[in-house]
């Protein structure tokens, strides 16, 4: 313990401009009674420096804190140690309450036994200590209750938190999941790939979102880097449960590709049905409700285009002969090859249809009555060419076809079918197996 007598005079002096100009508060109680208090008490507690001599110190310590501010000071004086700076609150004198570190000294004051103290105002530190405690809480109560999993993790890619969650998803205490690897939390492969997003993220300084299953759930994860300059690394991140999310856009996927494959059997279905609707079965070719249309059709469009269209009326010789001589089925077989060859043989603009029984009429747009003629006799030689072998046996067959063309010999599809008929009849009359133009014409004829 000093004296001060042991202190010669300018030494005291010295000591005492010292504490004058101190930024700390000094002071030096008696009883709790302040003998001194330097310029800066004054300022910290708010008061003339003047008016705190013979002042109750404890006046200005906060009401709560006195017992304990008191408990201190006697055990500083019964032991005569120096005490450890401990904090407590003091009432400044305007009523603000400011946080103050204080630590005491025992010493000899005027013969008697006296405190010598400093006070800090910590209240600036303090409030930021205390604010950043209520945002340790918040993020406390975030990391316990979260729904979502987070997670921080260092630059050896080990975890360093975790939220509570966690428990559930690897059915072990948060303490065990802390400072491990992927290795020690994930299956081999999982936590390899981890690692490896992770490294890539802490190099890259990118975030990173990927998807993980694991356990049977589906995970969707955005990792991102912690990067402060001279300090070690970190990554957080945080994962979501998308089982559901992920099961409903599969089930979508899933059904919208069967609706489109569906879709595509209508289509197709639509095709078949509207081939059918226009197809002769047997024969392939066109039907005569097609021809119809095609004949409404082809001549409209040949009196806006101003060109000709031609028809070839066609009948089979004898063909009763040939069911006769060898069935019905050997007929069928005739007029399915006769139709694969006149479905082979005409142009891709010519229109090859069944009429009727074993008569055929084929469609010429813009075929002239030449070109049309011409068109029938190879037809009328390919299939006089032709052989049709039903069981082994070899059936020929000839046919005879009757020419008319639009405009000359009708302005309308009904009057030069009729020519074509009679041509046709003509044919047969004149011996069969030959082509004949219809003579004689309906209107005058054009110049093409
Ligand atoms: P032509 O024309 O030379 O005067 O003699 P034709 O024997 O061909 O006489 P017609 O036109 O009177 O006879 C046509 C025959 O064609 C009658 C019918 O049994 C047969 N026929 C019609 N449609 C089919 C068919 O789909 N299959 C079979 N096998 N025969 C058919
Ligand atoms: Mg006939
Ligand atoms: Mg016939």
């Amino acid at each position: 313990m000093l004296t001060d007598d042991e202190s010669p005079n300018g030494k005291d002096d010295c000591f005492r401009t010292i504490a004058e100009h101190s930024a700390f508060g000094i002071y030096v109680l008696q009883n709790g009674i302040i003998k001194y208090a330097n310029r800066a008490l004054g300022q910290l507690l708010g008061v003339p420096q003047e008016n705190l001599l013979e002042a109750d110190f404890f006046s200005f310590v906060h009401p709560d804190d006195r017992t304990a501010v008191r408990q201190n000071m006697f055990k500083c004086l019964s032991d005569e140690v120096h005490t450890c700076p401990y904090t407590f609150r003091c009432q400044r004198k305007n009523g603000d309450v400011i946080y103050v570190d204080a630590s005491n000294t025992p010493i000899a004051y005027g013969n008697e036994q006296a405190l010598l103290g400093n006070l800090t105002d910590i209240t600036s530190r303090q409030q930021l200590e205390a604010e950043l405690e209520k945002e340790r809480e918040i993020l406390n109560l975030f990391m316990e209750y979260s729904p979502i999993y987070v997670f921080v993790k260092d630059q050896n890619i080990r975890t360093v938190r975790l939220s509570r969650n966690y428990e559930t998803m690897l059915g072990r205490p948060l303490n065990d999941l802390l400072n491990k690897s992927m290795a020690e939390l994930f299956p081999p492969d999982l936590a390899k790939s981890m690692e490896a997003d992770d490294r890539h993220i802490l190099e890259e300084g990118k975030p990173l979102k990927v998807v993980e299953s694991f356990g049977g759930r589906i995970y969707e994860t955005m990792k991102f880097p912690v990067l402060r300059p001279g300090q070690p690394a970190y990554l957080a991140g945080f994962t979501i449960d998308i089982t559901e999310r992920y099961q409903a856009e599969q089930a979508l996927k899933k059904a919208h590709k069967e609706l489109k494959a569906r879709f595509q059997q209508i289509k197709q279905l639509q095709e078949q049905l509207l081939e059918q609707l226009i197809r002769d079965p047997l024969t392939g070719l066109f039907n005569r409700r097609y021809l119809q249309e095609t004949l409404d059709r082809e001549f409209a469009r040949a009196g806006r285009e101003k060109r000709p269209v031609s028809l070839i009326m066609m009948d089979i010789d004898h063909f009763k002969r040939v069911n006769d001589s060898y069935g019905h089925r050997a007929g069928d077989k005739v007029l399915t090859e006769l139709g694969q060859l006149l479905t082979a043989s005409v142009r891709a603009e010519d229109i090859p249809c069944r009429y009727g029984g074993e008569e055929f009429v084929i469609v010429l747009p813009g075929a002239s009555l030449e070109t049309a003629k011409e068109r029938a006799e190879q037809i009328r030689l390919s299939i006089h060419n032709l052989r049709v072998s039903y069981r082994n046996q070899p059936i020929q067959i000839t046919t005879s076809l009757g020419v008319a063309a639009y405009p000359v010999h009708g302005d309308n599809s009904d009057a030069v079918l009729i020519r074509a008929d009679r041509a046709l009849y003509h044919a047969k009359q004149t011996g069969r197996n030959r082509v004949v133009v219809y003579r004689g014409t309906a209107v005058m004829p054009p110049p093409y």
